[in-house]
C-alpha cells in the first residue's frame, strides 16, 4: 500500500518526469494504464501521478487529499478515470457534467470531493502543497501512523499542469476514442 505519510516525510523533491516511451510500462500504482512519467523510480499513469509528485507546481489544481479508507490508492485511480471518461465521453467533465451518464459520475466524484472534509477534520487540510507540513506534525507513534496511512488517498480532479494544460484532456479524450471505435 502507498505510504503516503512517509513519502510525504522524504526530503527529496517530488517531481515528475515525462517518459521518452510512453505506453510501454504499465503504472506501479494502479497497475492498470500504460505509465507517462515517472517519480523516481515509480512509473505512473496520468491519474496515479499527482499521489507521487507531490511538489509538481500547480498541484492543488491538479488534485486533492481525501480521507477513504475503503479503497486503496490505485483503486481509486481507476474509479475516477471511470468518471472522469464518462463526463469525456459527452465533452463535459465532473465539474460541469449536469445529465445522463456524465451527470451521474459528476455526483459520484463530488462524494469523493466531500471526502476531504473528514481529512481536514484529521490533520487540518486537504491541499496536496501543505501535505508534507502537515505530515511532519503529525505524530509519529507507529499506530497512529499507520491509521493515516490506512485512510490518506490522492483525487485526480481531472484538470492538467500547466506545463501542458491540454494533457489530460487530450488522455480522455484518446481513451474515449478507443471505447467508442
Ligand atoms: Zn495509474
Amino acid at each position: 500500500m502507498l505510504d503516503l505519510v512517509r513519502y510525504a516525510r522524504l526530503k527529496k523533491k517530488q517531481i515528475a518526469t515525462r517518459l521518452e516511451e510512453p505506453g510501454t510500462t504499465i503504472c506501479a500504482c494502479c497497475q492498470h494504464m500504460p505509465a507517462t512519467a515517472t517519480v523516481g523510480d515509480t512509473a505512473l499513469c496520468p491519474t496515479c501521478l499527482p499521489a507521487f509528485a507531490l511538489d509538481a507546481h500547480g498541484i492543488d489544481h491538479v488534485a486533492s487529499l481525501i480521507w477513504l479508507p475503503q479503497l486503496e490508492q490505485g483503486v481509486l485511480s481507476r474509479l475516477v478515470l471511470t468518471l472522469h471518461v464518462t463526463c469525456a465521453r459527452q465533452s463535459v467533465t465532473v465539474r460541469t457534467a449536469a445529465t445522463g451518464e456524465a451527470g451521474i459520475a459528476a455526483l459520484n466524484f463530488e462524494l469523493l470531493m466531500m471526502r476531504e472534509n473528514a481529512l481536514v477534520d484529521r490533520i487540518g487540510t486537504a491541499k496536496i502543497s501543505e501535505y508534507r507540513k502537515a505530515c511532519r506534525k503529525l505524530d509519529s507513534d507507529p499506530v497512529q501512523r499507520a491509521h493515516f496511512i490506512s485512510g490518506i488517498r490522492v483525487l485526480h480532479h481531472g484538470n492538467s499542469f500547466s506545463d501542458a494544460p491540454q494533457f489530460y484532456s487530450d488522455y480522455l479524450r484518446t481513451l474515449t476514442g478507443s471505447v467508442t471505435s
